[in-house]
């Protein structure tokens, strides 16, 4: 099966001004990401905020360009931003962000805010939209006299849904999920990300599901990739990120979420500030956090390369089949 998506050696860099008087760094927020979806698969992005995963999303989804490396969607490069064949391929591709009441307009009803999508890429007849959107919001769990209310009648889970079934209604192949339950309550979170996979399975929906929060992605990724300071530095199938972390940044982030009757060797307490993009460290850009750093991790970047058929990982210590532990 061929890829729906694919990244290549994408790169994204901002200016950022240290104090009032600072000079502008660039400051590398992707740094040279591949990655590949498939039809139908969710594909989980983690790591803490300021690990470029949110600049990549908007990247896969063309909104923002990439400063190096390119976007394929269905085989063909991404188009620019705004062009008429960009506006055409956003009906196959659509984003759902974390505040749902921002993506909302509060001076519409729900059910004009979730056919938007069936006017603007002209799906649909005048006489079949209603019958459409009721049918969304059946999807997302939204009765159908709840149709002319408003946001603010809403509770923040019931908004994420309408926000969903908007974002379903152009029957897109492709979703990018950017922290979609980050600010609903924990009670509400689980419901909607469940949601979010039965929508997926039943719709053949590619995801690309982005989260700080692993317990979520856990819950709803065929395969995830770790992001640590703008690069992936571990990939892999769900349960093989999970069960068995090689990377001692992912072995710190597994280590955090406990798995119940399941004991991780090796547990790895992440220690140190969390990253900061405009003070990128020398060599593995993890190493002033992690406890098994050398002088070899403080001088040379380790290089994401497969140690084992279907991993990926970006670390001196973890040997691979070809390559014994670097000294
Ligand atoms: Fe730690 Fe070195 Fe591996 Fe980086 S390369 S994760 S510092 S052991
Ligand atoms: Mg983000």
């Amino acid at each position: 099966m061929t890829n729906l998506l694919e990244a290549h050696d994408l790169v994204r860099t901002y200016q950022t001004r240290s104090g009032l008087l600072g000079k502008p760094t660039p400051v590398r927020a992707v740094d040279g990401v591949s990655l590949t979806v498939r039809p139908g698969e969710t594909l989980g992005i983690v790591g803490e905020s300021g690990s470029g995963k949110s600049t990549l999303g908007r990247m896969l989804l063309g909104i923002d360009a990439p400063q190096g490396g390119q976007v394929f969607f269905e085989g063909a490069a991404m188009p620019p931003f705004g062009t008429a064949a960009w506006r055409a391929l956003r009906a196959k591709m659509q984003l759902v962000y974390q505040d749902p009441l921002a993506a909302l307009d509060r001076r519409l009803t729900i059910a004009a805010q979730i056919g938007e999508p069936l006017d603007i890429h002209n799906l649909i007849p005048k006489e079949h939209r209603a019958a459409r959107v009721a049918e969304l919001m059946a999807a997302v769990g939204l009765r159908p006299d709840q149709a002319g209310r408003y946001p603010h009648e809403f509770s923040g889970g019931q908004r994420q849904r309408a926000v969903i079934a908007r974002a379903l209604a152009s029957r897109p192949k492709l979703l990018v999920c950017d922290e979609p339950v980050s600010a609903l309550d924990v009670s509400i979170q689980a419901q909607v990300v469940n949601m979010l996979r039965d929508l997926q399975e039943s719709h053949d929906i590619a995801m690309v599901f982005i989260s700080h929060d692993l317990k979520v992605v856990r819950n709803i990724a065929d395969r995830v990739a770790v992001m640590y300071l703008g690069r992936i530095v571990e990939e892999a199938s769900s349960d093989v990120i999970f069960l068995s972390p090689r990377h001692p940044y992912t072995k710190a982030l597994v280590s955090s979420v406990p798995v119940p009757g399941k004991r991780l060797e090796g547990r790895v307490i992440l220690q140190g500030e969390p990253p900061n993009p405009a003070n990128r460290p020398t060599g593995c850009a993890f190493h002033p956090r992690c406890p098994l750093a050398t002088d070899l991790c403080r001088t040379t970047t380790p290089a994401l390369r497969t140690v084992e058929e279907g991993r990926t990982a970006a670390c001196h210590m973890v040997p691979d089949i070809a390559r014994p532990v670097a000294a």
